[in-house]
């Protein structure tokens, strides 16, 4: 849905912001925008008591791998949908600097998801920018003050800007939610869950 909306608005709008930018600057300033924008949206569904039972759909998954990536409420697609066709709408980028954007953040957002361990070495290089595997499976931690750390999508800058960096661990994380494992692998159970008080 994200990346079709966000093409499609772009064809809408023209240029905008961005316009005449070199297409690298160009390619750069709408990621590191739309990262920005998703890191605080990813944190308005946490503190938000509506917007969370949206998201807790996503946080219910107790095996974390790329799957969960694409484990989210309608609702709260759709509220990442219009986020990101306004951000298009207001900057102005080319159709093509759009998808080049979307396929980095639907990579990325699969990456980070991923059952995948990386060597310690190649981790500790790559986590002074980048979110990894072992990063962001706090962030489904059961335990509420590690699922309300590392918001991040792609970079682990927003993350240590605004004081929510959550440093790996070489624990086994046990993933899911204290509440949620009875309908947890339930579509109508997870579908109604905003609904459920
Ligand atoms: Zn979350």
């Amino acid at each position: 849905m994200v990346p079709a909306s966000s093409i499609a608005a772009a064809l809408w709008s023209g240029p905008g912001l961005l316009a005449g930018w070199h297409v690298a600057l160009a390619f750069t300033a709408l990621l590191l925008v739309r990262s920005f924008t998703t890191y605080w949206l990813h944190r308005l569904f946490h503190v938000w008591k509506w917007l969370w039972r949206i998201h807790k759909v996503h946080h219910a998954d107790t095996v974390i791998d790329c799957t969960t990536a694409l484990r989210n409420h309608p609702f709260e697609a759709l509220a990442t949908t219009a986020l990101a066709a306004a951000t298009v709408v207001l900057l102005g980028p080319t159709p093509v600097i759009v998808a080049a954007v979307e396929a980095v953040l639907l990579v990325a957002n699969f990456w980070q998801h991923a059952a995948i361990r990386l060597p310690d070495g190649l981790a500790r290089r790559t986590e002074w920018l980048l979110i990894t595997p072992r990063l962001h499976i706090l962030h489904h931690a059961r335990t509420r003050p590690d699922h309300d750390s590392n918001f991040g999508d792609i970079v682990s800058l927003w993350d240590r800007m605004f004081g929510t960096f959550n440093p790996p661990r070489t624990e086994t994380v046990a993933a899911g939610l204290c509440d949620e494992d009875a309908g947890a692998h339930s579509l109508p159970h997870q579908l109604a869950s905003p609904f459920r008080t």
